[in-house]
């Protein structure tokens, strides 16, 4: 495998950073994840928007512009002749004598990864996964892409141990955030479809716009409304969202079933409407 850092190619096994890259000291960074479909990027633009905006609202300079990272998104991709997977960059405010307060005259360091994964998922039904509820412990600013995963890692580790696909975070008000790295949908028990609203306390997943967008186009209602515990768990459908996920049904919650243990309708629908999507020529 071949990753890219900080302006080289290099074989992955013998890639590395300085010790006091403050990605690795502090967090100090942030990232994102493309979906290759076919060998072409899904909802890129999304993406690097999203990219520059995580850049911006912790104040990192873009290390280069969004045509010349593109070139080197591709680049990787096709060094590591991935056809179905995803790339991974991450940018950190770079490598200084070990300090809190951000060092002056530093260049962001970028490392970009690909890796082959399983082709986009056909059958909704074996696509279908369990998740668990747990507390959401993490930070205020959860808008913002940082490497910093640490609530999301214990999160997603104790889903794993539960035998489960993700972990499902409640917040102190007791309403539904995210999942430990998806957005969370659900359709109510009053037939409504549900995402929480965008603002600090998650992830504007890049899924969930392109979704948005679907739905615009198909004339199909939705609420940005966020659930609480006991309305998420009376849920008809619940389903996540994101590059890897695509549109996951969730058809078992902390053990039990939720509605009749199969995926709904909705779910099946907007399935096949992003498929559709990521299928289409739409992308970079
Ligand atoms: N929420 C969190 C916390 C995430 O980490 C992710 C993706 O990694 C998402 C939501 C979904 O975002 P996207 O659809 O852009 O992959």
């Amino acid at each position: 495998r071949i990753a890219y850092v900080n302006g080289r190619y290099c074989a992955q096994s013998e890639a590395s950073v300085n010790i006091e890259d403050r990605g690795y000291q502090f967090g100090d960074g942030i990232y994102e994840v493309i979906h290759i479909h076919e060998g072409r990027f899904v909802d890129t633009d999304l993406h690097l928007a999203r990219l520059a905006r995580s850049l911006r609202e912790i104040a990192i300079p873009a290390p280069m512009d969004d045509a010349a990272l593109l070139v080197v998104l591709r680049e990787v991709v096709r060094r590591n002749r991935v056809h179905e997977g995803i790339v991974y960059m991450q940018i950190t405010r770079g490598v200084a004598r070990r300090d809190h307060a951000f060092p002056r005259h530093v260049r962001p360091a970028l490392v970009i990864t690909a890796r082959h994964g399983a082709a986009f998922p056909r059958d909704l039904a074996s696509w279908a996964g369990s998740a668990i509820t747990v507390p959401d412990i993490r930070w205020g600013r959860c808008d913002v892409k940082t490497v910093n995963l640490l609530a999301n890692c214990l999160a997603k580790q104790k889903a794993r141990e539960a035998g489960c696909y993700e972990a499902i975070l409640i917040d102190r008000d007791g309403m539904v955030t995210e999942g430990s790295s998806t957005t969370v949908w659900a359709v109510d028990a009053a037939g409504v479809l549900r995402t929480r609203h965008l603002d600090d306390h998650i992830l504007p997943g890049c899924t969930r716009a392109a979704l948005t967008t679907l739905l615009h186009e198909a004339g199909i209602g939705f609420e940005e409304r966020g659930l609480t515990e006991a309305e998420f768990r009376a849920a008809r459908e619940i389903f996540l969202t994101s590059a890897t996920s695509f549109v996951k049904p969730i058809v078992r919650l902390d053990g039990a079933p939720v509605a009749d243990g199969a995926p709904g309708p909705v779910t099946a629908r907007l399935f096949e409407l992003f498929a559709r999507h990521a299928d289409g020529p739409a992308h970079n």
